[in-house]
């Protein structure tokens, strides 16, 4: 196509739909008498064309997204029991899209956006659930950690950030970004300390929470393309967040005691030993949480409000651990194994052993997040050397071996002399 160029020898060169200028943008393309169009604003065009409802055919439609039960089976091979929450997230999920599809369609119905709220102890697998959707669904992804915000203007992080993560994995495709899942994690971090309207401004909570208020709900974000700080003069991609599924996560220690405490005041009269004998099974506590708690616990209830999806993490025991270990599509005992197949050795683990490297991981209280640090600590001389040794053609890793934490390749019988 002899008329469309390149522009770089024009150094002058703007888009003339969005301003930003040649070297801000991917591509930009001229046409006649000094027109020219960027990459953005070719697939901003693009989206409008081809959006889901126009009757184009390449329209998305909601038959193609995966439905509650199909997106659950897909959970289930790569995330280890958490089997409510997995239900209650496949449907979030299956509505958010099914939202998406509708709101874009004349229609005097709206529905409303069904953000996620996934509370439960540290490594249960509550990022791994955020990720996991993302990757089912074909969306953009992002994580954000909610301690390091901070609203405009203060030292940290601005929350506008995080959208600028999402269009970064989105590739700068911002139509693709707009329908992203964004994961907050430790929201739980960010309460403000006093239930009350604050006084002063709360720099570290509930200014934050103002801040992610406005993103969760739907706005649109002016990004700085390369990141960092804005500047006055420089050019903002602007991102509509309103199609953007939040899920965010926490640990809520001692949420508990505010839920048995609201559940004790009206259970008050009402078979009071039972339902204490129900109640403090901490699991079923966590389950029973309402907004009010939250907002309790320091979450501003306008946030509450725009997350209204609640799922709950339930501890992993060690069995769970142990299936962790072995059974999810990528689980680390075959990761593990197909390392070592590469070097022509069968790699096996007893039960005990298994179990025992589970029993670790627990007693660092680090749920299944230790796993994958206490059997890398345990092969790392192993891995050193195998593919340079002399070996057996199969090493079985037993609970004894577990238990002396680093195995060193010589000391084995695996290891085979000259
Ligand atoms: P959380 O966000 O709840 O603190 P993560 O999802 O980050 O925990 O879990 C850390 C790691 O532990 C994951 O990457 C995954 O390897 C493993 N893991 C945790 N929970 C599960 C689970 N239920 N099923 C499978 N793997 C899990």
């Amino acid at each position: 196509m002899d008329d469309f160029i390149r522009t770089d020898n024009n150094k002058d060169a703007k888009c003339s739909f969005c301003n930003r200028d040649q070297f801000i943008v991917k591509k930009l393309i001229a046409g006649p008498a000094g027109v020219y169009i960027c990459d953005n604003c070719i697939e901003l065009a693009h989206s409008l064309i081809f959006m889901p409802g126009s009757d184009h055919k390449d329209s998305q439609d909601i038959t193609e997204f995966p439905r509650p039960l199909e997106i659950k089976k897909i959970l289930d091979q790569y995330i280890v029991g958490q089997d409510k929450a997995k239900k209650k997230i496949s449907v979030a999920v299956y509505n958010h899209y099914k939202r998406v599809s509708l709101n874009n369609k004349d229609d005097d119905i709206e529905l409303t956006k069904s953000n996620i709220l996934l509370i439960g102890p540290t490594g249960t697998g509550k990022t791994l659930m955020a990720q996991t959707l993302a990757k089912t669904l074909s969306v953009p992804f992002a994580i954000a950690d909610a301690t390091t915000l901070t609203e405009a203007g203060y030292v940290g992080e601005d929350v506008e950030n995080i959208i600028l993560k999402l269009f970064q994995s989105a590739q700068g495709n911002i139509e693709k970004a707009q329908k992203g899942i964004i994961y907050i994690d430790e929201i739980d971090k960010i309460g403000r300390k006093t239930e009350g309207p604050s006084i002063t401004r709360d720099v570290s909570g509930e200014g934050v929470q103002q801040a992610l208020l406005k993103i969760i709900e739907g706005t649109v974000a002016n990004i700085p393309p390369q990141g960092g700080r804005k500047h006055p003069q420089q050019e903002y991609i602007r991102v509509d967040t309103t199609n953007i599924l939040f899920i965010c996560g926490g640990a809520f220690i001692g949420l508990d005691k505010i839920i048995l405490q609201r559940l004790g005041k009206s259970a008050v009269g009402f078979k009071p030993t039972l339902e204490k004998h129900v109640l403090y099974e901490k699991e079923k506590v966590y389950e029973q949480a309402v907004s009010q708690d939250l907002v309790k616990y320091g979450l501003i209830p306008e946030l509450v409000g725009r997350i209204p999806v609640v799922a709950t993490f339930s501890d992993l025991s060690v069995t769970d651990l142990v299936d962790i270990l072995t059974k999810p599509k990528n689980a680390i005992i075959k990761q593990y194994q197909k390392l070592f197949e590469t070097e022509g050795v069968r790699l096996e683990f007893t039960r005990e052993a298994l179990r025992t490297i589970a029993t670790k991981s627990m007693d660092n209280s680090l749920g299944a997040r230790g796993l994958r640090g206490i059997i890398e600590d345990l092969m790392v001389d192993i891995m050193f050397h195998l593919p340079t040794s002399k070996k057996a053609p199969a090493l079985k890793i037993t609970k004894k071996m577990v238990e002396e934490s680093e195995l060193k390749f010589q000391n084995l019988k695996f290891a085979v002399g000259e």
